[in-house]
């Protein structure tokens, strides 16, 4: 068999109804009444909807491992086990208030393209094995993409386990009773060796549903820089203060936040700017401000971009300060990821045999594939989802673009898992 033909044999038998049966399934667990979704990361809803997962894994006789950080692979064995394996899979947990198909949908199409590919009696030269990473949302326990990151080696399991809920939970303990109850066997290392990585995803934007395309090959998940700004002036009389005396630190960041809107004016629509806090102090109708604390995000895919205008946000700030003072504070600065282009060929090669619709697309939002980038060659496909909208329980996307997204999946997992050239 070529790598050709069974990529076309396990895109053919990805089973659309077994798909949709099991998203019902998983997200009964953590169901609102809205339509929704709750299910954070080590919470009951949490245990549970890996257990539905590994009951699965058990039925078909694929181990389930985990790492430290409950990270979990389920295998199906290839024909050379001592190979890095072919990896797929996102995560299970949701926002507070999350919908049914961020994460959920990448693990379930990855479930569903190990299935198709048994079902279809391909064997593969390397194993292929669905991941499902711990705590991705970050809601309960920050920051997101813990288990990723934890994974790849950029936070260690000591500054994670220090992370605290609302109710003063450790993370670190919510890990120990999470791995106690699911009884997982804890045999993988952080960053083991993998040939390669493919997360599946809804968009969580409006692009592809707005171009009418089914399916997106992702070129690079964009960068951000965060900011905190300080203001500050000085309290005085709202009735008796003369304008030219006053040091009004809410006048001068509204005349900041006019300055950086107008540098980050595009009219291209691929600068995205957000001043998502606006803190004055001390808040009183008929006393001058005198601090303000507001914070910056702005992302962008094209490093130099986000160089050029990123490194202006303290300038603009200063210019626009009058009479007050300004810190300005750079708290994250991560750079574009851009992903692999030989597997990105594979997913538009598998479009276009299988006839889907599919176009070019950067992803908006970070994702696990984002840290595994860094340790192997690693690849996105997007699916749309209704109007564009995430992070909400209005979440939506339909079954045939869920089959469809599974169907290029299954065919580029079993061509990266049977091309083994000079072994
Ligand atoms: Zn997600």
């Amino acid at each position: 068999v070529t790598a050709t033909s069974a990529r076309l044999l396990a895109a053919g038998a990805v089973d659309g109804e077994r798909l949709v049966r099991h998203h019902r399934q998983l997200a009964q667990i953590g169901a609102t009444p809205d339509g929704g979704v709750r299910r954070e990361a080590f919470t009951d809803e949490d245990v549970r909807a890996r257990e539905l997962v590994i009951g699965w894994a058990a039925a078909r006789g694929f181990a389930v491992e985990s790492d430290p950080f409950a990270n979990m692979f389920i295998r199906r064995a290839g024909q050379r086990p001592d190979l890095p394996p072919v990896v797929t899979g996102s995560h299970i947990d949701s926002q507070p208030a999350g919908g049914a198909f961020d994460g959920a949908y990448g693990v379930l199409a990855g479930w569903e393209a190990l299935e198709a590919i048994d079902d279809a009696g391909i064997e593969t030269t390397r194993s292929i094995e669905l991941a499902i990473w711990t705590n991705e949302e970050g809601s309960r326990f920050q920051p997101t993409t813990m288990g990723s990151a934890v994974f790849a080696g950029a936070l260690s399991l000591a500054e994670v386990f220090r992370a605290s809920d609302a109710a003063g939970h450790t993370a670190g303990d919510a890990l120990r009773q999470l791995l106690t109850r699911l009884d997982l066997a804890v045999r993988r290392e952080f960053a083991f060796p993998m040939h390669a990585f493919v997360e599946a995803h809804i968009e969580q934007g409006p692009l592809l549903e707005r171009a009418g395309k089914t399916i997106g090959a992702v070129h690079t998940i964009q960068g951000l820089r965060w900011f905190r700004i300080r203001v500050h002036g000085q309290t005085a009389h709202a009735g008796t203060t003369p304008a030219a005396e006053r040091r009004d630190a809410l006048m001068a960041a509204v005349s900041m936040v006019e300055g950086l809107s107008e540098l980050m004016r595009d009219p291209s629509d691929v600068v995205r700017f957000t001043v998502g806090r606006f803190e004055v102090r001390p808040g009183s109708p008929n006393t001058i401000p005198e601090d303000v604390l507001f914070t910056v995000d702005f992302r962008h895919p094209d490093s130099a971009v986000l160089s050029a205008l990123g490194d202006q946000v303290e300038t603009v700030c200063r210019a626009r300060a009058g009479r007050c003072e300004v810190a300005v504070e750079e708290s994250l600065d991560a750079p574009p990821t851009v992903l692999d282009a030989q597997i990105t060929q594979m997913v538009r090669d598998a479009g276009r045999d299988l006839g889907i619709e599919l176009m070019d697309i950067d992803s908006g939002a970070t994702h696990d594939a984002k840290y595994l980038a860094g340790l192997c060659p690693t690849a996105m496909i997007f699916i749309p989802c209704r109007n564009g909208v995430s992070h909400t329980p209005a979440e939506h996307a339909e079954p045939a673009d869920m089959i469809a997204g599974a169907r290029v999946l299954a065919a580029v997992v079993t061509e990266l898992a049977i091309d083994v050239p000079n072994q």
